[in-house]
């Protein structure tokens, strides 16, 4: 939970010696409290408190990890109701099933399907994160679960049958896969298995006082990776279930529910686009882990765009990293254009760069997510920052000429920024993205000008 900093400074030696960079051990605290330094910056602060600051600032939902290597995913972990109030941090997870009585055909077809698809967004891959297999007697699990590991995605195994779980997974141990599922009947049994494997467990009941109970008996026997999978007989319960179980961990009204909870749409419709819909429900609406029935991109694209704009922190703009991109394949007599690194900002000018076919180099300046125009008027994009970055990149090593294009809204900046930049060209670019295109047909390669110069 997030700590305020009166409940940080309990913990600090109040000594107020100043070690830690700041004049009081309050002021420390609201720096610590704001999340801008870290408690070990206190050097005289025991390693007791240390511990007990650790524990009392938990998130009042377990973070919890699945999956292996580059597929690995954080799910839970969140401290508000609202994204307002701060931000989510760990996007809810989605899983596609795959059911063993389906014909081998599909199974391929879906296994290879979710191994490959991703949708480029913002700088970032979009792609779904687990395979749930579902065992149904067939004989047919052992080779389904291999080839979903063979994807490396996350994976999850379902089955009612304890013995077949332990069958399969010595060959997939070093996935972690989530064991789905214990009740109140078998809990004992499968936290056994799950700590065997280093694995998380889904514990499901039929109402939350039941759930609350089997997870309190599974953290006396020392088990927390636990996900939460409210049974539930319709979709208002589902959402009513989800809104219950995140209120109750925030408040600290049911500690026993404070873990991460898994939604499975598919067990209301047959339609996929209804489907959809509760997916995109179970998301905004506190689901950790979302598990579809197929993989179809009208169907999960929306649903990983959602996921995106969600899980964005609202305070902080998406940003591009500072530095020189090659868009193309551009060389010494490439034109070098500047922007500001507001990720749409960078995302619209180097599609417009790469429409215009002309390979260009694009130097993208930490402006703090602001676009180039209020980055501007704040004085966080002038010649002075433009001429500090040009030398920053190096851009003299990469290209012969000494012509820099700067985009058309920073007119007034050209004379001082020649003046900053002796001996370069300073070029103003089209006020808007789409132009690019036509702006860049001037470009003389053989004069690292514009023709029209
Ligand atoms: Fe207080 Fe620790 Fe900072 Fe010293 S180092 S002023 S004890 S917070």
């Amino acid at each position: 939970m997030a700590l305020k900093p009166l409940d940080i400074f309990k913990y600090l030696p109040k000594t107020n010696c100043k070690e830690c960079g700041f004049p009081t051990c309050l002021a420390f605290a609201m720096q610590v409290a704001m999340g801008k330094e870290d408690i070990s910056k206190c050097t005289r602060i025991s390693e007791e408190s240390k511990k007990a600051l650790a524990s009392s600032a938990a998130p009042p939902i377990r973070t919890i990890t699945v999956g292996r290597g580059s597929s690995k995913v954080n799910i839970g972990g969140e401290t508000v109701l609202f994204r307002h109030e701060k931000t989510f941090y760990n996007p809810s997870a989605i899983g596609i099933l795959i059911k063993e009585s389906l014909p081998e055909e599909e199974i391929h077809r879906k296994i290879e399907m979710i191994g490959n698809i991703q949708y480029e967004r913002v700088g970032l891959v979009l792609k779904p994160d687990i395979i749930a297999v579902e065992d149904e007697g067939k004989g047919k699990f052992s080779d389904i679960v291999n080839l979903a590991y063979n994807t490396g995605k996350s994976l999850m195994l379902m089955s009612k049958n304890i013995q077949t779980l332990k069958n399969v997974l010595p060959a997939v141990r070093d996935a972690k896969p989530i064991l789905f599922s214990a009740n109140e009947e078998n809990f004992k049994e499968m936290v056994l298995l799950a700590k065997e494997f280093s694995s998380c467990l889904v514990v499901m009941a039929e109402n939350l006082e039941k759930m609350a109970c089997i997870t309190a008996e599974i953290e006396k026997i020392g088990f927390q990776d636990i996900v939460l999978y409210p049974e539930v007989k319709n979709v208002s319960e589902l959402l009513e279930h989800l809104v219950l179980i995140r209120n109750s961990a925030i408040t600290g009204r049911i500690r026993e529910l404070g873990y991460p909870v898994i939604a499975m749409p598919y067990m209301f419709t047959d339609d996929i686009i209804y489907e959809s819909i509760l997916g995109a429900m179970s998301i905004a609406k506190y689901a950790s882990v979302v598990i579809l029935s197929d993989i179809k991109g009208e169907m999960l694209f929306p649903l990983l765009l959602e996921r995106l704009n969600i899980f964005t922190d609202p305070q902080r703009p998406l940003v591009t990293p500072e530095g020189l991109y090659e868009i193309g394949k551009p060389d010494g007599k490439s034109p070098l254009l500047i922007t500001s690194n507001f990720s749409l900002t960078y995302f619209i000018v180097s599609g417009e760069l790469e429409n215009s076919k002309v390979s260009a180099f694009l130097g993208v300046q930490d402006t703090e997510g602001l676009s180039v125009l209020t980055a501007w008027a704040a004085d966080k994009m002038n010649a002075e920052t433009i001429s500090a970055l040009v030398k920053k990149l190096k851009v003299e090593e990469k290209i012969s000429h000494r012509t820099l294009i700067i985009p058309g809204v920073l007119a007034q900046i050209v004379g001082e920024l020649e003046d900053e930049l002796p001996g370069w060209k300073i070029v103003l670019g089209p006020r808007e993205a789409s132009k690019i295109p036509a702006f860049l047909r001037g470009w003389d390669r053989e004069a690292g000008s514009f023709k029209s110069e």
